[in-house]
């Protein structure tokens, strides 16, 4: 079972989240059937973006989007407060070979390009406020360097962000993933900086932990070393879309009365693809009847 935990450390002057995300990246693979090097970055991109939105309240929507001119084009993924997270990539087969240390070069498919981030809060009960929008170039292509320079430079936050994705020949294709962010309040103590600096650098290698059993918790003891912390939140999460055939109608319908004839008599149906978890679905010759009869089209 996927968890994120959130809480506060060293007096509470740290913000720290942790999360196993291994089923969550997992069931975004399955359903984008991406390459390796493109799953690795999905992964990396959906554990990041639910580390950053682990505090997110009821209706509150968070979006980290990045545009590539690299052969990945775009990665989107987006979270929720009850622990749902989509995304997908923009070109799923993108790919390059694996370096010679066995990493996969994540920042050679995304290349350059610009690291969004939106929030967004009532976005489902129909309360449209502007959404915050923070925007920084891409830093390394990594993404957990892309995450750690947008809270730096978009928040003024400095901090530290590990996200990892472990493959495997075998299925299941992703063996484990999950992810680590510390974020520095103003308050904090330097030193305490340099403390957790120096602790990431003598600590196993995430996906390694994350392997031989490590829970979220234990990716934050591994990030902390002596410092003390409280955990304020824990939620499963998983992978999860808010698509429907409902919604599939009322987006045919939008097109107007005139363009669904003209699907109804060229095509006799219409199949849609959610982009972000590849559902199909099918409206029937008449499904798009019904729609050309309801007052709405
Ligand atoms: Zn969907």
């Amino acid at each position: 079972m996927d968890k994120l935990i959130h809480g506060l450390a060293a007096d509470a002057t740290v913000r720290v989240m942790a999360a196993i995300t291994t089923d969550t990246v997992r069931e975004a693979v399955r359903r984008h059937n991406t390459s390796p090097t493109a799953s690795v970055a999905l992964g990396r991109v959906i554990t990041g973006t639910l580390l950053l939105g682990s505090s997110l309240k009821e209706f509150d929507r968070l979006t980290v989007k990045i545009e590539s001119k690299g052969s990945v084009e775009g990665i989107v993924a987006e979270a929720v407060a009850d622990g749902k997270v989509r995304g997908y990539i923009k070109n799923p087969l993108a790919d390059l070979p694996q370096k010679p240390d066995g990493g996969f070069d994540v920042s050679g498919i995304v290349g350059k390009g610009m690291f969004f981030v939106i929030r967004e809060s009532g976005f489902d009960i129909g309360l449209h406020r502007k959404p915050y929008i923070g925007s920084v170039p891409i830093e390394t292509g990594e993404i957990a360097e892309d995450f750690a320079f947008y809270l730096m430079k978009s928040e003024q936050i400095p901090s530290a962000v590990l996200l990892g994705t472990l493959l495997q020949r075998e299925d299941p294709f992703v063996h484990c993933a999950g992810g680590v962010m510390i974020q520095m309040l103003p308050t904090a103590n330097p030193n305490v900086a340099v403390m957790i600096e120096d602790t990431i650098l003598h600590a196993p290698k995430l996906t390694d932990a994350i392997r031989d059993g490590a829970g979220a918790e234990d990716l934050l003891k591994m990030t902390l070393g002596v410092i003390d912390y409280e955990i304020l939140g824990e939620k499963q999460v998983r992978f999860e879309c808010n698509c429907s055939f409902e919604r599939a109608v009322q987006l045919i319908t939008s097109l107007g009365r005139a363009e669904v004839a003209s699907i109804l008599e060229e095509d006799k149906g219409a199949a849609m693809t959610c982009g972000f978890c590849n559902n199909v679905y099918t409206l029937t010759e008449d499904d798009l009847r019904k729609i050309l009869e309801s007052e709405t089209a």
